[in-house]
């Protein structure tokens, strides 16, 4: 089972990124952040838990967030290969992504850092707008849809995701530096980290992050 990371802060185009690599490859996008929301849409135990957690900014618990992928990964066959966007967000959550792995003779093949200026971030999450019905990603400035408030693709409603608020995106900023950056030495030493300029367009940066995939 091989897996690769998608690592950078909130903002860094994660699941832009994901969504590109998806597209151009037959990994499997797994992303916590999405698999979490809609736990709180269906209103499972699940959603109940992290609820709290998400609305402040802060990350939900290790043993949930490796529960659900553990599930996940139980889903899936010995030959898939998936793509993590937002997990793991601890050492503790990267070590049990290894054991787990280990046991289903998997390992963690390449972990792509996306390396964004702070400003460019927060100028990101504050004026990112999410389609309500098909999940489409928009910018109020860099990329608009035709109508104010209306998805291009399905008509849907836009909203601003309630953890994209200023406040909020700022503790995240926070709880990025404090709890996830780690990660890059645990990832750097192992010799798997490669970095990728993820400032530019998606574009480009999912040009850069195809030429190194190995
Ligand atoms: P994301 O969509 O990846 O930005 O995640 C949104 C929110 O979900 C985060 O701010 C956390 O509250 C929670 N979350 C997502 N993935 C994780 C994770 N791997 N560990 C802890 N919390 C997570």
């Amino acid at each position: 089972m091989d897996t690769i990371i998608l690592l950078g802060a909130p903002g860094a185009g994660k699941g832009t990124l994901a969504e590109g690599v998806r597209a151009a490859t037959d990994f499997i996008h797994v992303s916590t952040g999405d698999m979490l929301r809609a736990a709180i849409k269906a209103g499972t135990s699940t959603g109940l838990e992290a609820k709290a957690f998400m609305e402040k900014g802060e990350l939900v618990p290790d043993e949930v967030i490796l529960r659900i992928v553990r599930e996940r990964l139980a889903q899936g066959k010995a030959t898939d290969r998936y793509m993590f966007d937002g997990f793991p967000r601890t050492l503790e959550q990267a070590r049990g992504l290894d054991e787990t792995l280990a046991e289903l003779n998997g390992r963690v093949n390449q972990v792509f850092l996306l390396e964004v200026p702070t400003p460019v971030i927060v100028s990101r999450l504050s004026g990112r707008r999410i389609c309500k019905s098909c999940g489409a990603v928009y910018h109020v400035t860099n990329i608009p849809s035709k109508v104010e408030g209306v998805c291009d693709q399905c008509g849907g409603p836009l909203y601003q995701r309630p953890d994209d608020s200023e406040e909020t995106v700022l503790n995240r900023l926070e709880v990025y530096q404090r709890q996830t950056a780690s990660l890059i030495d645990f990832y750097e030493t192992k010799g798997v980290l490669v970095r990728i300029n993820a400032g530019t367009t998606p574009r480009d940066a999912t040009a850069e992050l195809l030429s190194k995939l190995a």
